[in-house]
């Protein structure tokens, strides 16, 4: 394990392109022989020809160039192919962390130069919280733009332990909470998540429960209505009611798709991730508790360390 601790000579965060050298080859060999196959028997499902493709080209061009591993910690900034360091920096020539699209995320140098990798997952979610704790802590550190609103950094978000945060009773079950940044259209859906975990009870995470359900439930029933309603309506004539109820439901499937899982938790839990920062390394959270606000702020300004906030590490949501 490495030690965050700054007389350490061992790495904090180590993130290598091909984690599973294994995993990458199989996966490569499987898309070889789907490719063949689809040749030989003009299988024509362009969809499945297209990933294949990219996965095989995506590893020829990462074997060729070399697959890396980027190691930060107090001992500097360094980068290997293939075993061979290939630049090596102090940690200072950090600049700042630059965010992309789809999760990907870059390391800007002082000089300018920029490393690339893919922002989630477990290892990279370590390198960019250890590269935004170097960067000194604003005096503003938990401010927001609405009085109920926090922004912290993830690794610096600890709830006090042993009360549910949402009834104050012992807790005796964890509740998610999903940090997301991205939008859906419905059937379409881009999300970078981040977990937090908070104390919780199993009563409040009924409740949570219940309400989803019954969010979801609500808009069935609009749909339903708008589809069949309680009137039959001539083909040809429309019933202005059903029209609502239609466009109703799709507004609230919309609203709930984007914001309802942060919606029901405020309600419920009184505690709700409302916004992740693009390098995924900051959160926002709306907090009705004044006296779980302070908690919250006086723990974040307590040194923290990196990984603290549990091994999921960021994930991508698409559908
Ligand atoms: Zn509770």
């Amino acid at each position: 394990m490495s030690s965050p601790h700054a007389s350490s000579p061992l790495p904090v965060a180590v993130y290598e392109d091909v984690s599973s050298p294994r995993g990458l080859l199989l996966l490569n060999l499987l898309a070889l022989v789907y490719l063949a196959g689809s040749l030989l028997l003009d299988l024509d499902l362009e969809e499945l020809d297209a990933v294949a493709g990219l996965l095989v080209g995506g590893s020829a061009l990462i074997l060729a160039l070399g697959p890396r591993r980027i190691e930060a910690g107090p001992a500097g900034l360094q980068v290997w192919r293939w075993g061979r360091p290939v630049l090596r920096r102090p940690i200072e020539d950090v600049a700042r962390l630059e965010a992309g699209l789809l999760g990907l995320q870059f390391i800007r140098l002082r000089d300018g130069k920029r490393l690339w990798f893919a922002g989630i997952g477990p290892e990279a979610t370590r390198l960019v919280d250890y590269l935004h704790s170097l960067r000194p802590a604003p005096a503003d550190a938990g401010r927001a733009g609405r009085p109920d609103e926090l922004e912290l950094p993830v690794t610096a978000v600890r709830f006090p332990r042993g009360r549910c945060v949402a009834c104050g009773r012992s807790s005796n079950a964890s509740l998610t909470l999903e940090a997301r940044r991205g939008f859906s259209l419905v059937l379409v859906s881009h999300f970078l998540t981040r977990a937090l975990t908070a104390p919780g009870c199993g009563r409040c995470r009924w409740r949570r429960r219940i309400a989803g359900l019954g969010a979801g439930g609500v808009l069935v029933l609009l749909g339903l209505w708008s589809l069949f309603g309680l009137r039959v309506v001539p083909v040809g004539q429309v019933d202005p009611l059903q029209v609502a109820c239609a466009a109703l439901g799709l507004a609230g499937l919309f609203a709930l798709h984007n914001r309802g899982d942060a919606w029901l938790d405020h309600r419920v839990y009184g505690v709700s991730a409302r916004a992740l920062s693009a390098d995924s390394a900051r959160v926002r959270l709306r907090v009705r508790s004044a006296a779980l606000r302070d908690a919250l702020r006086r723990e974040a300004r307590a040194p923290h360390p990196v990984g603290a906030q549990g091994g999921e590490g960021t994930g991508l949501d698409a559908g």
